[in-house]
C-alpha cells in the first residue's frame, strides 16, 4: 500500500495501472461503514484507491471542521489490512491552492432535507468529489446509503457533467443497537451514545407503521417525532418522508419512499434513513 499526498504523484502511479480502478472517497476516522465500501471495491476492482481528506468547503460556519476526528495511523493500519493499493491524503493547500475559485453548486436535490440547515454543504461535496473524480479517474466509485441525499446528488452530477464512471451505493452499516456508524459518533458521551439509538428506533417504527397499513406520512412522522423527543438529549432538525428519486415530500405512502431524519444528540448532529 502506498500513501500519496500529491495529485502529480497519484497520476504518475495511475498512469502505469491497467486494472479497473475502484475509488472510495472518505474524510477518515474510518469505521466498519467505510470498510464495507473498501471491501466491496476490493472484490470488484483490480486497483483500489481510498482518499482521506477532511474537505473544508463542505462545512458551514460554526460546524465541526476544526475538530473533525482524525486518526491517520489507525486509518492506515485498517486500510492496509483491507489490501488497499493507494491512500490519497492531500493537504488542503494541495486541493485548494491560493486563488482557487471554481465551485460546483448543484440545484434541485440540494435544496431539500439537509440542504435547509446546511445550505452550502452539497456545493462543497460536489466540488471535492468532482476534483477527486478528475484526479483519480476511477472506473467505479463507492458511496454509502447513510448519506442518501449526497449519493443522489453525486449520481446526478455524474450524469449532468458526463463523468465517465459508475457510482455504487451500499447499505448502511450499524452498531448492535442500530445506530448508524459515523465518525461523528465519537463526539457522543456515554449518555448521549445510549440516547442516539433513538434515531434507528424511530425509523424502525416507521417501517412497522407502513407494514401495518398506515399510509399518511403525517401520522408516521408524528409518531417518529414522539419517539425521538422522548430522549432529553435529542433535538429534531427534520423528520421527512420523501420520494426516493426526487426527494420531494409525498402525500401518501404508495411506492418506495425514503424516511430520512437529522437529529441533534446534545451538540452532535446525526443523520439516518431507511427505504421502505
Ligand atoms: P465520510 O468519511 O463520512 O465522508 O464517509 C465516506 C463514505 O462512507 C460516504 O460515502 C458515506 O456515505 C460512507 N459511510 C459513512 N458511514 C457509513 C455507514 N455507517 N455505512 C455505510 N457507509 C457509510
Amino acid at each position: 500500500m502506498i500513501v500519496v499526498k500529491t495529485t502529480q504523484k497519484l497520476r504518475q502511479i495511475l498512469s502505469k495501472n491497467k486494472k479497473t480502478v475502484g475509488f472510495i472517497p472518505t474524510m477518515g476516522a474510518l469505521h466498519q461503514g467505510h470498510l464495507s465500501l473498501v471491501r466491496r471495491s476490493r472484490r470488484e476492482c483490480g486497483f483500489v484507491v481510498v482518499s482521506i481528506f477532511v474537505n473544508p468547503t463542505q462545512f458551514g460556519p460554526g460546524e465541526d471542521y476544526s475538530k473533525y476526528p482524525k486518526d491517520f495511523a489507525k486509518d492506515k493500519k485498517l486500510l492496509k489490512s483491507e489490501k488497499v493499493d493507494v491512500i490519497f491524503c492531500p493537504s488542503a493547500k494541495e486541493i485548494y491552492p491560493d486563488n482557487f475559485s471554481t465551485y460546483i453548486y448543484p440545484k434541485g436535490l440540494s435544496a431539500v432535507l439537509c440542504g435547509h440547515s446546511r445550505p452550502d454543504h452539497f456545493g462543497g461535496v460536489c466540488t471535492i468529489v468532482a476534483k477527486l473524480f478528475n484526479i483519480v479517474s476511477a472506473d467505479v466509485a463507492y458511496f454509502g446509503q447513510k448519506d442518501y441525499q449526497q449519493a443522489c446528488i453525486i449520481k446526478k452530477m455524474v450524469r449532468d457533467l458526463n463523468f465517465d464512471l459508475k457510482i455504487k451505493v451500499l447499505p448502511i452499516v450499524r452498531e448492535v443497537d442500530g445506530l448508524a456508524m459515523s465518525s461523528r459518533n465519537q463526539y457522543l458521551n456515554k449518555k448521549e451514545r445510549a440516547d442516539a439509538a433513538v434515531l434507528y428506533s424511530s425509523l424502525k417504527q416507521a417501517k412497522i407503521l407502513v407494514k401495518g397499513g398506515i399510509r399518511d406520512p403525517k401520522k408516521i412522522i408524528a409518531e417518529m417525532k414522539r419517539i425521538i423527543v422522548s430522549k432529553k438529549n435529542a433535538k429534531i432538525d427534520y423528520v421527512k418522508i420523501v420520494d426516493v428519486i426526487n426527494l420531494q415530500e409525498i402525500k401518501k405512502v404508495e411506492a418506495k419512499v425514503l424516511v430520512a431524519i437529522a437529529v441533534y444528540i446534545g451538540k452532535t448532529r446525526l443523520i439516518d434513513n431507511v427505504i421502505i
